[in-house]
């Protein structure tokens, strides 16, 4: 599973993205929903997140099914979860148009399987094939596919996160929720209301030009949030990236939650209730793997992407292992018993949850979560297969995990070292329990990565 990814041309991690007009044109999503609507029978739903080109690039997606035959269903502006959630429900596939949390010119297309997952690779490897060399079956006048209007099928979404929990269970609280301009705003406020809250939110109107803060949702962007938090006494904010699949918090106190320590929190609740697998990619904090060892439930690694995470979880499930939670360092947290795929409105009614059960504020939660150094790096270089080789070699003595790239495990820290699969690129990650430690571990990469990199030229 772990090498598979590499072979793709078009299709990243997170399915395909570029500059709208640029790499990303409405011929290219034409030519993605020919090969989609070649490759699937029946009814396809679509959906965009809020960018300005997503109206456009929709209709392309949308000329492309139609003319080979399938069915289609526009759900509109709505977070991926959501149009995942509907997916699994009633039809036979999705394709979401959504950059995530890239600036507003970039767009994507990610393609969603009958079961509400986003693609595996190896259908994606054949929905590239018919994209690279096409052998589109477009369907002659009688047989072309039908837009079919269902209006509403948002509603079905906030209803099935809300049902999830005891009624009115947040009564007692207050939240700013930030949706960031994006779909969000159409859902986690809604979702959130329904369980009682008082809600208020920030960038909370749909607007592709994203005018107060940018789809991804980091501390600094959102400064804005963690002072109305403090102004305004709210138990926490929330904050969504471009298309509502993660979710990040503020705390009482107005402090940003990084987002491994985040996962820690969620993961250490869920294993307090049930204990069993906790699955995540091998560039997560060792924070997770500490508290959930802690409550004695286990912790399985996958490559790095959430697409992995999720395949994972049902794997093992069907091997009847218990499941009980899954998700990444970046605030995309995947809950079992609602669904299999990163969902933020669902993490935030989690939330809101856990406050609830615990009685306690959320920086009381957070300060029992262990803290530790992680130092992100990349090196521009084509030379990404022998720097992975090499480091094979010279670190063939210390504990090694080969998932995704290669990963040295240490008593007190990691470093995974991954080379980009559609760039020059390696990244490295190291994960320390003090920063000390960490930056004499990212040295030693550092220095060992240059010399072949310098021999080389
Ligand atoms: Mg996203």
């Amino acid at each position: 599973m772990s090498n598979s990814k590499y072979q793709k041309r078009l299709f990243g991690t997170n399915g395909v993205r570029g500059v709208c007009g640029k790499d990303l044109t409405p011929e290219l999503v034409l030519v993605i929903g020919e090969a989609l609507g070649t490759l699937r029978k029946g009814c396809i739903a679509v959906g965009r997140d809020t960018r300005t080109s997503g109206e456009t690039l929709v209709m392309a997606i949308k000329a492309g099914l139609l003319s080979t035959g399938c069915d289609v269903v526009d759900c509109g502006v709505l977070p991926t979860p959501a149009l995942q959630y509907l997916v699994s429900a009633h039809f036979e596939g999705g394709a979401m148009i959504t950059a995530s949390h890239n600036p507003p010119e970039y767009n994507g297309v990610k393609i969603i399987d009958s079961d509400g997952t986003e693609m595996g690779d190896e259908d994606t490897l054949k929905l590239e094939q018919q994209i690279f060399e096409p052998t589109f079956s477009l369907k002659p006048w009688t047989q072309i596919g039908h837009e079919i209007h269902s209006p509403g099928l948002i509603r079905t979404y906030i209803d099935g996160i809300v049902h999830h929990f005891p009624e009115k269970v947040g009564s007692q609280m207050t939240v700013i929720v930030d949706p960031g301009y994006g779909p969000a705003c159409l859902t986690t406020p809604g979702i959130l209301t329904d369980m009682g809250c008082k809600v208020i939110t920030l960038n909370g109107i749909t607007d592709g030009t994203f005018p107060g803060r940018m789809p991804e949702p980091s501390p600094e962007g959102l400064k804005d949030l963690a002072k109305l938090v403090i102004s305004s006494g709210a138990n926490f904010g929330i904050a969504h990236d471009g298309d509502a699949d993660r979710a990040v918090f503020i705390d009482n106190c107005g402090q940003f939650i990084e987002e491994n320590q985040e996962f820690a929190l969620f993961a250490r609740y869920v294993c307090q209730q049930k204990k069993g697998a906790v699955v995540t990619p091998v560039s997560t904090s060792k924070t997770v793997e500490i508290v959930v060892k802690n409550e004695g439930s286990t912790v399985t690694y996958t490559p790095v992407g959430s697409i992995y995470v999720a395949r994972t979880m049902r794997l093992l499930m069907d091997e009847g292992e218990e499941v009980v939670f899954g998700g990444e360092g970046n605030g995309g947290l995947i809950f079992p018993g609602h669904q299999f795929c990163r969902d933020g409105g669902m993490t935030a009614a989690m939330m809101v949850f856990i406050l609830a059960s615990t009685g306690q504020t959320l920086s009381q939660l957070i300060e029992s979560i262990p803290k530790r150094s992680i130092i992100k790096d990349k090196i521009k270089t084509s030379l990404g297969p022998q720097v992975l080789e090499s480091l094979k070699v010279k670190y063939s003595n210390d504990k090694l995990d080969l998932t995704d790239g290669i990963k040295i495990i240490r008593d007190t820290s990691w470093a995974l070292v991954r080379a980009s699969g559609t760039e020059p690129m390696i990244r490295i990650i190291v994960d320390s329990d003090t920063h000390e430690c960490g930056k004499i571990f990212h040295q030693e990469l550092m220095n060992h990565i240059s010399k072949i990199t310098e021999n080389t030229r």
